[in-house]
């Protein structure tokens, strides 16, 4: 099958010659799910055309493409000829009636640019977006590309934005509730809400800036647990936060490292399995957070886990399903 894969061209930092590459170079949510299931497409035998990610590697079955306009994109799928073209930019590179049979995963909150032929995250997602019958596909991880350890250090972790509905400030308060070190890692484009955090649980949180490569996945391995504390406000376009698809539930999990997660969104749907998920309204005491700590499950388990629900192998039959479907010309919203 030839699959166009549209990612949304961001630049990487304040570089103007570089854009964020597949995989990213740092932080990168959905360039990390596009990521993962090119890995499993092209295990699978599928051709790719990856569109909005100049820059990346290509390799045996991956076509990288220059595009990363609106105009450019449609001229390289006329080239390509796909048989499915998987939108990933909320429309930003697809027009709404395109020539060619699309799927498009919403990585937002609320109703899609365009909703025809959607795919969500969770059951959480698809309800705020209206849709009743769209397929809910979880976020995939590709094991290969974790780092698992048995054997945990004395730190939690905060692996995302450093901002208010992601939890960060929350997950300094269960740190020092539970007596443990916080190393807080992600891009903080709100200074302002990172020093209040440093100020008010110095000794507890460190922050040590935006990460990738190994330093990524040794940070996820070698953690006593992962903090997604996400909340229902402060979202990056005004309005509820309902958290959509969570990529670092599965990347923690996959490392053998347990979650801690708040019930907001989709965490209510995937965190039991590899950890908890409390209320939003819960601050834990430090009696209740060394309970949380000490129930956790085992890596090795958590790993299992990861793998069955979210290995990028079980995650990828579940899309060639769907780009079936709408190959063969079905539509859904
Ligand atoms: N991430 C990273 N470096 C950082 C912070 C985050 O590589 O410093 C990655 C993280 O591993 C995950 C992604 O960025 O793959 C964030 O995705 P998630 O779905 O958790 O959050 P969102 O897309 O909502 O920001």
């Amino acid at each position: 099958m030839k699959i166009a894969m549209l990612n949304p061209p961001h630049r990487y930092g304040q570089d103007t010659t570089q854009w964020i590459t597949i995989p990213p170079q740092g932080y990168g949510g959905i360039q990390w799910v596009v990521a993962t299931l090119i890995d499993g497409l092209l295990e699978a035998g599928c051709q790719i055309l990856l569109v909005g990610a100049p820059g990346t590697t290509p390799r045996p079955g991956l076509t990288v493409s220059d595009a990363a306009t609106f105009d450019t994109t449609l001229a390289a799928l006329s080239e390509f000829r796909p048989d499915v073209v998987h939108d990933h930019t909320n429309g930003q590179l697809l027009p709404a009636e395109p020539s060619w049979p699309a799927v498009r995963t919403h990585h937002l909150n609320g109703v899609p640019e365009h909703r025809a032929n959607g795919v969500y995250l969770s059951h959480a997602q698809r309800r705020a977006a209206g849709s009743a019958e769209a397929p809910i596909i979880r976020l995939p991880v590709n094991p290969d590309r974790c780092t698992y350890r048995e054997k945990k250090d004395d730190f939690l972790l905060f692996l995302g934005r450093v901002s208010a509905h992601k939890g960060a400030r929350d997950a300094a308060a269960f740190a020092q509730a539970a007596r443990l070190p916080l190393k807080l890692a992600g891009p903080a484009w709100e200074p302002d809400y990172l020093h209040g955090i440093l100020t008010d649980y110095p000794g507890t949180a460190e922050y040590i800036g935006e990460v990738g490569g190994s330093h990524r996945t040794e940070l996820l391995a070698a953690a006593r647990a992962l903090l997604v504390l996400s909340q229902p406000f402060g979202g990056p376009f005004g309005g509820e936060w309902i958290e959509p698809g969570a990529t670092v539930v599965a990347e923690a999990a996959a490392s053998g490292t347990p979650v801690i997660a708040t019930d907001n969104g989709c965490l209510a749907e995937i965190a039991p399995y590899v950890g908890i998920a409390l209320p939003v309204e819960q601050t834990p005491t430090g009696e209740e957070a060394a309970k949380i700590l000490a129930s956790l499950p085992a890596p090795e388990q958590l790993r299992a886990t990861a793998v069955e629900r979210w290995g990028h192998h079980v995650v990828v039959a579940k899309y060639l399903e769907v780009y079936r479907r709408a190959a063969a010309g079905g539509t859904w919203t």
